[in-house]
């Protein structure tokens, strides 16, 4: 049978360099087989779905090399390729698993569930469905389905027993059914759950390999009881480890920029950061470092990936970076620095920043030098400020990054607000709450427009200074505690 595997990406932020992996090591797999590499974009969660994340996901992947063959954009004999658009399947194959009494309509009201798994976890159990509508008559579910009253279908699931099932790279796996909880399938939006959708669509788009995170280990019982019960044969199972932060921590963009787009603008090549990540968890059989992607699809074998936790370092990864921008000849050293410092119109997005600002050519560099490249490194002092304490400081920079990331699309009025909101909130003077940003973005105090600057440099470089500007000040465990409890907290 012809190989088929897929990327599911839920269009809910930036483009990930975890998407970027997985769709790597599938796009290999199909490829490597003549199979075929599909896209599927699971947007079933409506609150949190952002409609140009799905642009800039494709974009991502073009931008890497990474070629799909059936997809939203591309079409293919399995579409639509879009969740949000195959509403009615999932309606019906729940409805199937209804008739079947393997799933059930559930009529509990939040507030219920809430106050059941308030008691569960006082009582030092596991929260989940107490099982209240699992045996309504069938006469009175039709009924209150009659009367239209709100409600979800869940899933049965067994009282005893284990789920087993095999994983290639870490073979066989059992999880208990006591850990599985009666899923929901249909929310009462009429939308299908993640877990319903996805096993359906692997089925019905041919799937023959899921290759993912392994952070879905867990979810594997739940699909494994829909894949029986809807009858279907379960595709193979290869659960990617998850990349890493050198301190072993799960890569995060709190701690090191996690956006493909950063390594774009930063001046990566796209064929060397594609090398780097082939190398997470993967070896070539020579292990040699360096190597093409036509190299990597010949080579690739999945029985090569080793579960442990590959680290994302980006310093080898700039050692990779600079191995391949010293092999390319001049002339083409040229043609892609000049690709990369007038893409996205850079200098035509300078222009106005810098024109009135400007009595000779020569003025311009000295002035845009942060926007074009690294700002200069930062030390404490440059924070020193009459009216701000540095703990303010920092939680200035903390609130800062996280509103940011919110403002969409990133453009310097929504950044603008962002700030005067925020100002608001902390009870600053605007001009005292952007100090520290200057200093973080431009390493001075005084620069270009902010928010102008902000918006050119994009919301991954940005954030990415506002971290280094809190590395170099440092903060003190008792404020961290106090800033993660803030980020919990909605905006
Ligand atoms: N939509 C899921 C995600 O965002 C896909 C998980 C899967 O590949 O099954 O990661």
């Amino acid at each position: 049978m012809a190989v088929r595997t897929r990327i599911a990406p839920s269009p809910t932020g930036d483009p990930h360099l975890g998407t970027a992996y997985v769709a790597l090591f599938n796009w290999a797999l199909a490829r490597q087989s003549g199979g075929a590499f599909i896209v599927r974009i699971e947007d079933t969660d409506a609150a949190r779905s952002i409609p140009e994340a799905e642009r800039s996901i494709l974009d991502a992947l073009n931008w890497l090399g990474i070629d799909w063959d059936e997809g939203p954009d591309a079409g293919g004999p399995f579409g639509p390729y879009r969740q949000s658009e195959r509403l009615d399947v999932y309606r019906g194959h729940a409805e199937r698993l209804v008739e079947a009494g393997h799933a059930f309509h559930c009529f509990c009201t939040p507030e219920r569930l809430e106050r059941v798994r308030a008691a569960q976890r006082a009582a030092g159990e596991n929260p989940g469905y107490d099982g209240h509508c699992l045996n309504l008559a069938a006469d009175a579910v039709a009924e209150r389905l009659r009367r239209g009253e709100a409600h979800v279908i869940r899933m049965r699931v067994p009282e005893e027993g284990v789920c087993r099932f095999r994983d290639a790279l870490r073979g066989e796996i059992e999880i208990p059914y006591s850990q599985v909880d009666m899923q929901v399938l249909i929310k009462a939006d009429g939308y299908p759950t993640y877990h319903l959708a996805v096993v359906v669509d692997d089925h019905l788009m041919g799937i023959t390999h899921i290759m993912r995170g392994e952070e879905w280990i867990s979810s594997v019982p739940k699909h494994r009881l829909l894949f029986d019960r809807f009858g279907w044969e379960m595709p193979e199972m290869i659960h990617l480890p998850l990349l890493r932060n050198p301190d072993r921590s799960k890569l995060s963009k709190r701690r090191n920029p996690t956006g493909i787009e950063y390594y774009r603008e930063a001046g990566y090549l796209p064929e060397a950061l594609l090398n780097y990540l082939a190398t997470m968890g993967w070896s070539m059989p020579d292990e040699r470092e360096i190597f093409s992607s036509a190299e990597f699809l010949e080579a690739f074998d999945a029985g090569r990936i080793v579960p442990g936790a590959p680290v994302f370092d980006i310093e080898k990864l700039n050692w990779m970076n600079g191995q391949y921008l010293r092999q390319l000849d001049t002339g083409e050293f040229v043609e892609r620095f000049k690709a990369w410092a007038g893409g996205g119109d850079r200098l035509g997005a300078l222009a106005p920043l810098v024109q009135e600002r400007t009595e000779r050519f020569s003025d311009i560099a000295p002035r845009v030098d942060y926007l074009l490249g690294d700002r200069q490194p930062l030390h404490p002092d440059d924070f020193a400020h009459k009216r701000l304490e540095r703990e303010t400081i920092v939680e200035i920079l903390f609130r800062a990054a996280r509103d940011f990331d919110g403002v969409r699309p990133w453009e310097r009025d929504g950044l603008h607000a962002a700030c005067r909101a925020s100002a608001e909130r902390l009870q600053l003077r605007m001009g005292d709450f952007l100090f520290p940003l200057f200093v973080a973005v431009s390493g001075r105090p005084v620069a270009l427009p902010l928010f102008d600057s902000m918006a050119l440099l994009g919301r991954e470089t940005t954030r990415a200074r506002l971290r280094d500007a809190m590395d170099v000040l440092g903060v003190s465990g008792k404020q961290l505690k106090r800033l993660e409890k803030l980020a919990r907290e909605p905006g």
